[in-house]
C-alpha cells in the first residue's frame, strides 16, 4: 500500500505518518526530513534546498523529484510507503505518476488559525530535539533532558503566512488532482482521535 498525506504546515502529517507507518509495516518517507539530512552532511542538494527552505520557499520541482525518485527505488519502499509533504506541486504529482501507484491519500484538514499558533507557540529542545507546544507545555525547559527549550528562527508569524500562502496556491490544488482517491480527516483533535478514522480508513482499504 503507498499512501500520501497533505495538509497545510503544522497540520500534524509528520505524527500521523509516523502512527500509519510503525501500524501498517509502511515505510516512512518525509521529503523535509530528506532535506534536513542533506543540509546536515552538506550535500549538494542540501546546499540548494536551504536557500529556499530558509525563506518558507519551496525547493524546485527537479531537485524535490530527483531526491524523492532516489528514496523510492530502494529495496525497502517495496513494502509500501506513506509519504509526508510529498508531492507539494502539480508537476510533482504527474512525476510521481509514472513511478509509482499510489492508492489513497488522506487530507488533514486544519484551519489556518489553527496552523498559526501552532507555529507559533512550537518549543524545541537545544539538546534532544523534542518538540513541545506552548498549548500543552508551557515550560522553558525540556521534560526528557532538562535543556533549554529554544524557538527555531522561522517559527515566526511572517515565515508561518508565507508557507500558508505558498501552501494555498501551490499544494492545495492537489485535492482536486486526487480526488478520487482522497479521504478527509479534520486534524484539530489529538493526534490519537485523528487517527482512530484513518486507521479504519486504512483497513478497510488494506
Ligand atoms: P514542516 O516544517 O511543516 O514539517 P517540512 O519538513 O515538510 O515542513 O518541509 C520543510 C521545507 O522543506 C519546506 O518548507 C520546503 O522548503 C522544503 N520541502 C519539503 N518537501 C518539499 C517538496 N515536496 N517540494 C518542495 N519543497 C519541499
Ligand atoms: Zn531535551
Amino acid at each position: 500500500m503507498n499512501l500520501i498525506l497533505l495538509g497545510a504546515p503544522f497540520s500534524g502529517k509528520g505524527t500521523l505518518a509516523r502512527q500509519i507507518a510503525k501500524d501498517f509495516g509502511l515505510v516512512h518517507i518525509s521529503t523535509g526530513d530528506l532535506f534536513r539530512e542533506n543540509i546536515k552532511d552538506g550535500t549538494e542538494v542540501g546546499n540548494l534546498a536551504k536557500s529556499y527552505m530558509d525563506k518558507g520557499q519551496l525547493v524546485p520541482d527537479s531537485v524535490t523529484i530527483a531526491m524523492l525518485k532516489e528514496r523510492i527505488s530502494q529495496k525497502d519502499c517495496k513494502k509500501g510507503f506513506v509519504l509526508d509533504g510529498f508531492p507539494r506541486t502539480i508537476e510533482q504529482a504527474k512525476a510521481l505518476e509514472k513511478i509509482a501507484k499510489i492508492d489513497a491519500v488522506i487530507e488533514l484538514d486544519v484551519s489556518f488559525d489553527e496552523v498559526r499558533r501552532r507555529c507559533l507557540g512550537r518549543r524545541v529542545c537545544s539538546k534532544c530535539g523534542e518538540i513541545y507546544n506552548t498549548s500543552t507545555y508551557n515550560k522553558t525547559t525540556c521534560k526528557a533532558c532538562g535543556s533549554p527549550l529554544f524557538q527555531r528562527d522561522d517559527d515566526n508569524l511572517e515565515t508561518v503566512n508565507h508557507r500558508l500562502e505558498v501552501y494555498e496556491k501551490q499544494t492545495s490544488p492537489l485535492i482536486n488532482f486526487y480526488a478520487d482517491r482522497l479521504f478527509v480527516v479534520k486534524g484539530e483533535n489529538s493526534p490519537q482521535e485523528t487517527y482512530k478514522p484513518v486507521k479504519n480508513f486504512l483497513k478497510r482499504s488494506d
